[in-house]
């Protein structure tokens, strides 16, 4: 079983065997340093197990959940449930500095909340939801 994600910095898909989820991984486009995520951590019900990096969001008008692939960003797309025309926002990153050596990490906001590790001291920290 393989998990798919796409680099922090650059955007580029990856592809990687499920056993290394939580381990640190190169873009081999950008060479960031990314935190390969597990397939279990999304716990939100709505999500398809098939999905690629999502931006969530909700509409403004009727506060509908939706959910746009990545490379929606900045398109315009239209409410399904109350037809209201809407920019697709780019994907939030968030950073924050490793709790135990000071490393600045970031994350897209889609995972805030789960654990991620310091690719410079290997700490196990759940990064915060906003900073
Ligand atoms: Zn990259
Ligand atoms: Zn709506
Ligand atoms: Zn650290």
């Amino acid at each position: 079983m393989d998990i798919e994600f796409s680099c922090t910095k650059c955007g580029e898909r990856l592809t990687v065997d499920a056993a290394e989820a939580g381990k640190t991984d190169q873009c081999p486009e950008c060479n960031q340093s990314l935190i390969i995520p597990s397939l279990e951590a999304d716990a939100s019900p709505a999500s398809q197990p098939d999905a690629g990096t999502d931006i969530e969001f909700s509409c403004p008008k009727c506060g509908q959940h939706l959910m746009v692939d990545e490379a929606g960003a900045g398109e315009t797309i239209q409410c399904p449930a109350c037809n209201q025309s809407l920019v697709v926002p780019s994907p939030k990153v968030i950073e924050f500095a490793c709790n135990k050596c000071g490393q600045r990490l970031s994350v897209d906001q889609a995972r805030v909340g789960i654990e991620v590790q310091c690719p410079a001291c290997g700490e196990r920290m759940i990064s915060p939801s906003d900073v």
